[in-house]
């Protein structure tokens, strides 16, 4: 009965480890890929041959599926004059390409919460929230226990590497939340926001102000809104400016300035300098859409490519760097889309574009560079419309760019647009279902890498391993494996194999060692299998004899008369 309680609680505490609630759990899985990736005949020589980058870029399109990219790129490419060329974008000229699974921990298909935290966490987590572990319900009363404290931002914060993100959404969106906000729902942007009076919360914009992002280098989009009190037009109730609060902090340790930029001339006219703390606002809340602006002659904000090479600039000038993780996110591809509005995504899918070539273009050889989505969108291109045809048009009824659901079905008699109609730049693409907005798709996403170590990222991988390549190749995590220890193990073998050949002995491959050792264990373990054998022979032989003896004792000893009744 002890036996089976034992058993009972053992399979019990194994159940309890292996939840996908746990770090623990998705650890296994991000080094279980790893090991097989290193292990492969090529990750063996790479990983012999390569310098870890210093320097980690992570580029997110939001909403930017395979159909999206292939959407936009012939779109680009008629627009240019060149339709049957079929030019990539120049994300998609990276060496090395793979695949991302998307689903949170309970949904299919993701939102931009659930896979921000997969990809800067390492862990899958419930829909809608930031930083907070799965099974803890809506409200904020958990304390620490329901807090996730081990994400990139958090270990990299640690360890002295740098952290920033520049984005076209407001600051407290999901994407740049997802690397500092703790325990929150997303919607939970400012002190008054829906639900915040009832759930112990504390707002995402003050969270700003607490580790981990109070010590961020960089943190560049919109929000004003979620930062300023309602007396000068905000959305706060409490009448903080959280926007002055961070300003005045002092500066983190290494930094010699806080920086608050809160409008596109203060943008234009900043030069960065060594170690400066950056905050930069520029927009109420998310960015305009580029299209609007290239229609009005605006520059009321920066662009993203602009945003973006200011982040880097900041990051390479910190003195002693030991490194930087910047995030950089084209939040409107996504936006644009949840209105089906196709011609604003494919303009704005091309400004990431551009951000990525001229960070690529900026940074050197210790820098990865990542590129992928948090999600698609559920789009398709069906049909067999003549390329002599704007992607844009119909072919009968079947429209060329159609997405599952939004605001595109209309009356539901959305099928018989012109191709006149279909050219306006806010023309939203037909869809089957009404929403006012449309809903993400749950296919997996791609991700191309350029740099050291960007073939770890090739293959079909879930998006929380993306996260936990990103710690091991800047050893951010000390109870986990990381590319520190196989740096460590290859100096202290060279060391050894330097030593050998200074005394003379003779010199042998790491190849050539472990065959080495294969042929010299198989005679060690062929003389045991024999020993073994011939022991067990003994033994029978043995028995047997012990076995006749007894017989023979018997008979001498029992009388034939007691033997009968
Ligand atoms: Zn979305």
């Amino acid at each position: 009965m002890r036996l089976a309680l034992f058993f009972v609680a053992l399979a019990t505490s194994i159940a309890a480890e292996v939840g996908q609630e746990s770090i623990e759990y998705w650890n296994r899985v991000g080094r279980k890929w790893l090991d097989a990736k290193l292990e492969s005949d090529v990750g063996t020589i790479l990983a012999a041959q390569q310098t870890p980058p210093k320097n980690v870029i992570l580029f997110i399109g939001d909403g930017m599926g395979i159909a999206t990219i292939t959407a936009a790129r012939i779109a680009r490419n008629q627009n240019s004059g060149q339709a049957d060329v079929n030019q990539p974008f120049f994300f998609e000229t990276f060496p090395f390409s793979g695949l991302s699974k998307t689903a949170s921990f309970d949904t299919h298909t993701t939102d931009s919460a659930a896979s921000a935290v997969a990809m800067m966490c390492g862990r899958k987590v419930e829909q809608n929230t930031l930083g907070r572990l799965p099974g803890h319900g809506n409200k904020c009363e958990h304390g620490e226990k329901a807090k996730i404290r081990d994400g990139i931002a958090d270990l990299a914060i640690d360890k002295g590497i740098d952290v920033g993100f520049a984005t076209t959404a407001a600051i407290t969106d999901a994407t740049p939340a997802a690397l500092y906000a703790k325990d929150v729902h997303r919607r939970m942007e400012f002190d008054s926001a829906p639900g915040m009076n009832t759930s112990n919360c504390e707002d995402i914009a003050t969270q700003i102000l607490s580790h981990p992002a109070d010590k961020f280098k960089v943190l560049l989009g919109g929000g004003h809104a979620q930062f300023l009190p309602d007396s000068v037009g905000g959305n706060r109730t409490d009448n903080r400016s959280i926007e002055e609060e961070w300003a005045h902090l002092r500066p983190m340790q290494l930094a010699q300035s806080r920086v608050l930029l809160t409008g596109t001339e203060d943008f234009v006219h900043h030069t960065p300098e060594e170690d400066q703390q950056l905050l930069g606002i520029f927009a109420p809340l998310h960015f305009p859409y580029r299209v609007d602006e290239n229609l009005r002659n605006s520059s009321s904000v920066p662009r993203l490519s602009e945003m973006a090479v200011k982040a880097v600039q900041v990051m390479e000038k910190q003195t002693d760097s030991r490194g930087y993780f910047l995030m950089i996110e084209g939040a409107n591809i996504d936006k644009a889309q949840h209105k089906n509005r196709f011609h604003l995504a494919t303009e704005e899918l091309s400004e990431f574009d551009r951000a990525i070539e001229q960070v690529s273009n900026l940074v050197g050889d210790d820098t990865l560079i990542l590129v992928t989505a948090d999600h698609a969108h559920a789009l398709t291109i069906p049909g067999y419309l003549n390329k002599s045809r704007s992607i844009f048009e119909r072919d009968g009824n079947v429209s060329s760019i159609f997405f599952a659901t939004g605001p595109g079905y209309g009356d539901g008699n959305r099928t018989l647009y012109t191709a006149e109609e279909s050219m306006d730049p806010h023309f939203a693409q037909p869809a089957s279902f009404f929403f006012n907005d449309a809903r993400h798709g749950g296919e997996d996403v791609g991700i191309w890498a350029k740099g050291p170590f960007a073939w770890l990222f090739t293959g079909t991988l879930e998006n929380t391993q993306i996260a936990y390549n990103i710690k091991y190749l800047m050893c951010l995590d000390d109870k986990e494996k990381s590319v520190c220890d196989l740096r460590k193990r290859m100096t202290e073998k060279q060391q050894n194999e330097d030593a050998e050949r200074i005394m003379g002995a003779t010199t042998v491959s790491p190849q050539s060692q472990s065959f080495h050792i294969l042929n010299t264990s198989l005679p060690i373990r062929g003389t045991m299998i024999a020993l073994l054998v011939i022991t067990c022979v003994l033994a029978l032989l043995v028995a047997a004899l012990l076995v006749l003896l007894l017989r023979s004792t018997f008979r001498g000893t029992v009388k034939p008369s007691e033997s009968s009744s």
